[in-house]
């Protein structure tokens, strides 16, 4: 079943001066539970086509619907809604708050977006930060952190409200490469037992491989578009 389809998407950027046309008519679709990857150099698109899939930012023209909804349509409020409940968010700069410990992060989510009383929150907090085996740095803050145990971190809070979707932008891309295989298939473990659909973008050619769908796309549009299969295939 398809997540996420996009027909000829498109978006161009005003700000004042020569309009810029960031994606130029991208057509696409990424099934449940896929581990996809958006590959592409600096400036091809990338971060502008996962901001239009969380819904962060609207496409200028074409059709785009991520879990059955269309999400070109929505207001803030109804926008800012859908991402509480469906996406969860990885950054490649870990974005976590520096003054809350890791627990604390992970926490974040269920008091902002989601409102869960204190009584439910423990219980999911945990089993997050066992997921992604940093049960025992829970109490640390992140400048005590290295830089692969703040993206476990980031990991647990983008999960911890169960969206089916995590977007993660080029979330290896301030990781050694032993430590961003070590993330690439922590994502991919908890895909494998939670069903939820990744996302990431990267340009980084030694992960590129533990993508099961990848799309490269170059200046805008897509160039190849690549099916290895995975859950939901045969
Ligand atoms: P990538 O993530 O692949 O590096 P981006 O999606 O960030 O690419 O950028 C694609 C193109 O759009 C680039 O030419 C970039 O300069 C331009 N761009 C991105 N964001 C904005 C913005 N907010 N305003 C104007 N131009 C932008
Ligand atoms: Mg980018």
């Amino acid at each position: 079943m398809e997540l996420i389809t996009g027909e000829d998407v498109r978006k161009v950027y005003h700000n004042g001066g020569v309009p810029v046309e960031a994606l130029k008519g991208v057509s696409f679709s990424i099934e449940k539970g896929a581990f996809a990857s958006v590959v592409g150099p600096s400036g091809s698109g990338k971060t502008t086509l996962l901001n239009l899939i969380g819904c962060l930012d609207k496409p200028s023209a074409g059709k785009l619907l991520v879990a059955a909804t269309d999400v070109a349509v929505l207001d803030r409020r109804d926008a800012a809604l859908f991402r509480g409940t469906h996406i969860g968010f990885i950054f490649q700069s870990f974005n976590l708050i520096p003054i809350l410990t890791a627990y604390e992060n992970v926490e974040y989510p269920l008091i902002v977006v989601q409102n869960v009383p204190g009584s439910r929150r423990r219980e999911q907090i945990e089993e997050l930060l066992e997921a992604v085996g940093m049960s025992d740095q829970k109490g640390k803050r992140p400048d005590q952190l290295s830089g692969g145990q703040k993206q476990r971190v980031a990991i647990a809070r983008a999960l911890v409200t169960h969206p089916q979707l995590v977007l993660a932008d080029e979330p290896t891309a301030n990781l050694d490469h032993e430590t961003a295989m070590g993330i690439l298939r922590l994502m991919k473990r908890i895909r494998d037992e939670r069903e939820t659909t990744f996302v990431f973008s990267t340009h980084d050619h030694r992960i590129i491989g533990e993508a099961e769908v990848l799309y490269r796309i170059e200046d805008g549009v897509v160039k190849t578009h690549k099916d290895n299969g995975g859950p939901g295939h045969g």
